[in-house]
């Protein structure tokens, strides 16, 4: 093949939005030489982009190894510079050695970012991180399941600094990627620039943390540039899929991490995944009845991205097709995407069952009005844990308490997520009532 990223191009820009491939193709390079080609890329979130999303498309146009994965060989653009003249420019500048161009994805924003019940409370940490770097919570520490927006949060808060806050200097980046910078950069004995530079920013933006687990010369690195930078006040911002605590790293590394704000992504309740639908489907002109939406919403509960994915097929089908999103469309669509519903035993009345024998108050109290603090305080740890155990609808769990509004409910575990940051004794308790409700 002469070309193969040409020919990959040609077939996919017809087949994405303009926005799409402005932000993830046109970016990229191809260098032809000799013995191997190479697919270059601005940065890491850019490879990754490809391979999560076009890969079916990839193995079409580049070979494939045993596992379906296309083999092609990628470099990040500014090691590539420097790796190319060495000679030339022995002592490349500090700028152009770090400075990524931030490909920060145009769609993910706060604006678009779709608040409900499960995020709100991190999506403000954010936007105050965002519009005060150093001075409010510090680091902040996003954690919670794949797909969930935690890097949408991430770049979101990129944007809002780059575009209000333009003295401010900024670096985004995964750990993978770090971890790559730090291996560049002690092949080529230049750590001590690479150290300068990171104490240089005002704000670090870190995605996906875990991955520094079991890489211990890193981690090391990592943890002495982040208490250099906090100690002056930079701002950190840090995601990963566990809280600090459960992730495998040292413990002053997780020290570090638990001095700002930890706070957890959760799954969107189903009236924020019916929103987030919503809005999707605006955005691709597809036009989504509100029966859909739920029954959509319904069955697919707990990913966001994989929420996307179904938008953006059933848009497909439907475009092509000429047809609405109707019912049966949806089924003859989706339904391999569709989860098995949640058949689970836990329901509202068994979460008042336990948490009533671990806090030794009666059933009907919970459900009752009392407002006394013996019982007002457990029923409002049974309205967390049917929060946080149930993929329901909130109103529907705030009714399954005699009737109460969404807005108790809502009050309740906010309340609660707060008092089980600080209060170890009292997480160990709901610890207990959650085990006995799944057992
Ligand atoms: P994570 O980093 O937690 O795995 P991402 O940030 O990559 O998840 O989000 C997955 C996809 O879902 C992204 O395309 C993101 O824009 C979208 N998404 C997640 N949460 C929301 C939300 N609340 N509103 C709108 N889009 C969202
Ligand atoms: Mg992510």
């Amino acid at each position: 093949m002469e070309n193969q990223w040409q020919q990959f191009v040609e077939f996919i820009k017809p087949r994405c939005s303009k926005a799409e491939f402005q932000n993830w193709i046109a970016p990229v390079q191809y260098i032809k030489s000799n013995n191997q080609d190479t697919v270059v890329v601005p940065n890491i979130f850019v490879k990754e982009y490809l391979l999560d999303n076009y890969k079916d498309i990839l193995i079409v146009f580049f070979p494939s190894d045993k596992k379906g994965n296309p083999v092609i060989n990628f470099s990040i653009k500014q090691n590539k510079i420097i790796k190319k003249a060495p000679s030339a420019e022995k002592k490349p500048k500090k700028k152009a050695e770090f400075q990524q161009d931030i490909v920060f994805n145009i769609s993910y924003t706060f604006d678009n970012f779709i608040e409900g019940p499960s995020n709100q409370f991190i999506k403000s940490a954010a936007q105050g991180v965002a519009s005060r770097p150093g001075k409010s919570y510090n680091p902040l520490f996003i954690h919670g399941g794949v797909g969930l927006g935690k890097t949408h949060l991430l770049h979101g808060i990129g944007h809002h600094i780059v575009q209000n806050l333009k003295n401010k200097r900024i670096h985004c980046i995964t750990t993978e990627a770090f971890i790559n910078d730090l291996v560049y950069h002690l092949r080529n004995k230049s750590v001590d620039r690479m150290k300068k530079y990171y104490r240089t920013l005002d704000v670090l933006l870190v995605d996906d943390i875990q991955f520094l687990q079991n890489r211990l010369n890193f981690e090391e690195e990592f943890c002495n540039m982040f208490e250099s930078l906090i100690n002056q006040n930079k701002q950190i911002v840090i995601t990963s899929d566990k809280p600090p605590g459960q992730l495998k790293l040292s413990e002053r590394m997780i020290a570090r991490m638990e001095w700002g704000l930890v706070a957890q992504m959760g799954t969107p309740d189903l009236e924020t995944r019916v929103a987030i639908l919503q809005y999707k489907a605006e955005s691709m002109k597809l036009t989504l009845s509100n029966d859909i939406a739920f029954y959509i919403a319904e069955h697919i509960y707990n990913n966001v991205r994989q929420l996307e994915g179904a938008i953006n097929r059933l848009s497909a089908y439907c475009r092509l097709m000429h047809l609405k999103p109707t019912q049966d469309v949806v089924d003859s669509t989706l339904s391999e995407m569709f989860q098995s519903p949640i058949c689970s035993k836990i329901s509202v009345d068994r979460i008042i069952y336990s948490v009533a024998s671990m806090f030794n108050v009666r059933e009907n109290d919970l459900r009752g009005t009392s407002r006394a603090k013996e019982i007002a305080f457990p029923r409002q740890i049974a309205m967390y844990l049917a929060k946080e155990l149930l993929g329901d609808s909130l109103m529907k769990i705030a009714s399954a308490f005699g009737g109460k509004t969404h807005s108790t409910l809502l009050h309740a575990w906010k309340k609660i997520s707060l008092r089980l940051e600080s209060d170890e004794i009292l997480k160990r308790k709901v610890q207990i009532t959650k085990q006995s409700i799944e057992g």
